[in-house]
């Protein structure tokens, strides 16, 4: 298999060329958003200066030709992930916004008084909130399924958990503070003997590998595009047909209807049911155009590249004294989302330090709070690997690490 040609892809973000504080620009925090190729920015451009008009509206040659993107778009992500159709795929403002729809449609409908519905205690706080609200409301019993030392799933007791009372399970694909890649099929079959839906969280998943919705068997499957390289603003909500068929609509308005009448409204079919009002035509666009430029650099090389690199920050991190390392200590198990900890250095403290080397880093509790309380800490530095980094990145991250470590030893 060939190598990433990092140079070159770096040259595709123009923001990567700036410094900060007087120094060359490293950014690892893709994992909270990455940066977007001149070819998305582009794509947005052209659509904004010869195509832009509403969708699904008027007649007229320039709505037609917005509703044909839009709609092209959503064929894009489908195939791109698996659906086997484009009535799959419901475009959202973002993964939130997808979770939050799954509980406030399905959840309202399904979940009642004594049901179970069951997540990990690695779930980012957007997979875990709708599903806590929810069971408070319909006084329904959350379950949690625990993680081993090292950070991986515990598929025991997933077992243990789920039973005949489980309506759902809620499971991230990746965790997005250690980086494991959790066994999402295995999960999947095992929900299902139990006649459990499965909602995937794939924010920290898409465009790091191949995901093929279908082949794992999930229920349902939600993603951001800002995570992958598109604009902010538009998510994905993956739906199996006959789930989403059966589902009724959680927001009402234009667009989302087939008939009204004084006393009352039909709804459209799925996926439109979904979309009420205005839609964000114009990040729809640029998310495939996102996934071109993914497919244009094939995503198993992207997959070699994140995990080689992984390795090494691995390895160059375990090799400070004092450090603690989250999560599984392969980097096959794992993506380059990558949490740490030096002693006695508060992590914001560690962050700001890098950032006047013009290392950008994330420093906090990365909305996992129940996570970092099963890891025994407050907060964590986290450093998140894309397509556009490289060892040199790496390399400076640890030598200013090394740095700060020397600096806050002369206050102890
Ligand atoms: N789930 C995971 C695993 C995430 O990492 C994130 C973003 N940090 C989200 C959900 C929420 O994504 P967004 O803020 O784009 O809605």
């Amino acid at each position: 298999m060939d190598k990433l040609n990092v140079k070159k892809i770096k040259t595709d973000f123009p923001i990567l060329k700036q410094k900060v504080n007087g120094e060359q620009l490293v950014y690892l925090d893709s994992a909270a958003t990455s940066q977007m190729p001149v070819s998305v920015e582009e794509k947005i451009k052209n659509f904004t200066e010869i195509n832009r008009a509403n969708v699904h509206r008027g007649v007229h040659t320039l709505g037609l030709r917005a509703t044909n993107l839009y709609e092209e778009s959503r064929q894009k992500v489908a195939d791109f992930i698996g659906a086997s159709s484009a009535e799959e795929v419901i475009f959202t403002s973002g993964c939130t916004d997808s979770l939050n729809l799954v509980a406030a449609s399905f959840g309202e409908q399904n979940i009642q008084a004594g049901d179970e519905i069951v997540v990990s205690i690695m779930e980012h706080h957007s997979n875990l909130l709708p599903w806590q609200q929810l069971a408070k409301k319909k006084k329904a019993q959350l379950n949690f399924i625990e993680i081993s030392k090292d950070g991986r799933l515990d598929l025991n007791d997933l077992k243990n958990k789920i039973s005949s009372k489980t309506k759902l399970v809620a499971l991230t694909h990746v965790s997005n503070v250690l980086g494991t890649i959790n066994p999402i099929k295995e999960a999947i079959a095992l929900a299902h003997e139990k006649d459990a839906v499965v909602l995937v969280d794939g924010a920290q998943a898409v465009g790091h590998f191949p995901v093929n919705v279908t082949n794992l068997g999930a229920d349902f499957y939600a993603f951001s595009g800002h995570k992958m390289f598109a604009p902010t603003g538009i998510g994905i909500l993956y739906g199996k047909k006959e789930l989403l068929d059966k589902m009724p609509p959680y927001r009402f308005g234009g667009e989302m209807i087939a008939n009204v009448t004084r006393e009352g409204a039909t709804w459209a079919e799925t996926p439109q049911k979904f979309e009420a009002g205005t839609p964000n035509i114009s990040a729809a666009i640029g998310l495939a155009a996102a996934i071109d430029y993914l497919n244009s650099i094939d995503l198993k090389l992207i997959q070699k590249h994140e995990t080689e690199l992984t390795a090494y920050a691995l390895e160059k991190l375990s090799n400070i004294s004092d450090s603690t390392i989250y999560g599984p200590k392969e980097s096959y198990e794992r993506t380059g989302v990558i949490s740490f900890n030096l002693k006695n250095i508060h992590p914001h403290d560690l962050a700001t330090a890098l950032d006047l080397n013009g290392i950008e880093v994330r420093a906090g509790h990365h909305c996992a709070q129940p996570l970092m309380e099963s890891l025994q800490t407050e907060s964590t530095v986290r450093a998140s690997l894309s397509i556009y980094n490289s060892k040199d990145d790496i390399d400076k991250l640890v030598s200013s690490l090394q740095e700060a470590k020397e600096f806050f030893s002369e206050f102890r």
